[in-house]
């Protein structure tokens, strides 16, 4: 079944004769992430930079929700898609990254890799671990991403963004409540950019490191696939994918979606799955993970939208 909405891209654009962004109605989300599954968002809004992102927040119906992605590839769209709005930041217009002394900055639709190429180049050591996450520096920011050692919570100085209401603010490192894999920020803020510092260190040091990072990531993690990186957090003292092997869950499957071979934490959409296969997937882990280990495993994942039929 084709999910529709109404289209209700002239009324936003009568209500922002200013607005120098794009809308459009129903834009399937599936090919805006990794898992390549779910329906479409109602209105897909792509801003033509900050001031224009602050315009349309602030002219925008309250009652309307609004979800901003990075490259997806830490969600799962679910079948129903999404009503309301979803922002998506593009890189020609928030994906610079640039580097002064021991400090990098980054557009918030920059990716992860180029942040740690920049701070490469201008010897700056202490990001290598972004050189494998593939997601924006504002999925980086809403999940304390992090790899190999090191998070987006040791490099941070500080980072910019709006609010629900149009205001602009900006948040110092402690003032971004970070926990493993989350911000504490109000949800709502959409981040634009970021200042990172890292640590003047020698040039062959850093792309060494780099490279046992790619290395690492080739060998133990399915990054070809259609996936969404670890699918659940790791329990504390605990690894994700030890329980869920234990609970003899690798390579178990729900209609087109399985559970990674290679590395069992993660789910893999082997062509044709749609979102609710993976959901019901991950749902089935966290039963049989709970029967065998009585350890509760919580989503890393997010899930966003809604199940087919609910609109
Ligand atoms: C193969 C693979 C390997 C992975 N390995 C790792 C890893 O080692 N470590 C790790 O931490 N993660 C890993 N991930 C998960 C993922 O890459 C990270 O969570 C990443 O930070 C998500 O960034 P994104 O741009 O794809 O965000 P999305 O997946 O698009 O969104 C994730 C969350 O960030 C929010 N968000 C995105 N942009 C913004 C913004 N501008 N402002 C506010 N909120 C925003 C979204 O609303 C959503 O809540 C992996 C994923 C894959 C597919």
């Amino acid at each position: 079944m084709t999910v529709t909405f109404p289209d209700i891209t002239p009324d936003l654009k009568a209500a922002m004769p200013e607005l120098r962004g794009r809308l459009l109605a129903n834009q399937s989300l599936a090919e805006l992430t990794w898992f390549r599954v779910g329906g479409p968002a109602q209105v897909l809004f792509t801003p033509a930079d900050e001031d224009d992102l602050a315009y349309f927040l602030k002219h925008l119906p309250q009652e309307l929700p609004v979800y901003v992605v990075g490259v997806g590839s830490n969600l799962i769209v679910r079948d129903g898609g999404m009503p309301g709005v979803v922002i998506r930041l593009a890189p020609r217009a928030f994906g610079e990254t640039s580097a002064a002394g021991d400090v990098v900055t980054a557009g918030a639709a920059a990716l992860d890799k180029r942040v740690a190429e920049t701070a490469a180049a201008a010897s700056i050591g202490g990001m290598e671990f972004f050189f494998g996450i593939p997601g924006t520096v504002g999925g980086a920011l809403r999940m304390n991403a992090g790899a190999n050692g090191g998070e987006t919570k040791d490099v941070l100085v500080e980072a910019s963004g709006v609010g629900r209401d149009g205001t602009k603010h900006t948040f110092g490192n402690a003032e971004m409540k970070f926990v493993y894999r989350n911000s504490g920020v109000d949800p709502s803020i959409i981040f634009t950019s970021a200042r990172f510092r890292g640590t003047i260190t020698d040039a062959g040091a850093i792309r060494a490191r780099m490279n046992e990072v790619q290395t690492h990531r080739e060998t133990a993690q399915p990054i070809r696939e259609k996936t969404g990186g670890s699918t659940f957090k790791n329990p504390p003292g605990n690894s994700a994918w030890k329980l869920i092997d234990a609970a003899g869950c690798r390579g178990l499957k729900v209609g087109g979606a399985q559970v990674s071979e290679m590395h069992c934490n993660f789910l893999i959409n082997t062509g044709n799955a749609t979102g609710h296969d993976i959901e019901t997937l991950g749902e089935t882990v966290r039963d049989r993970v709970k029967q065998t280990s009585g350890i509760e495993l919580h989503w890393e994942i997010k899930r966003i939208g809604m199940t087919e039929g609910e609109q």
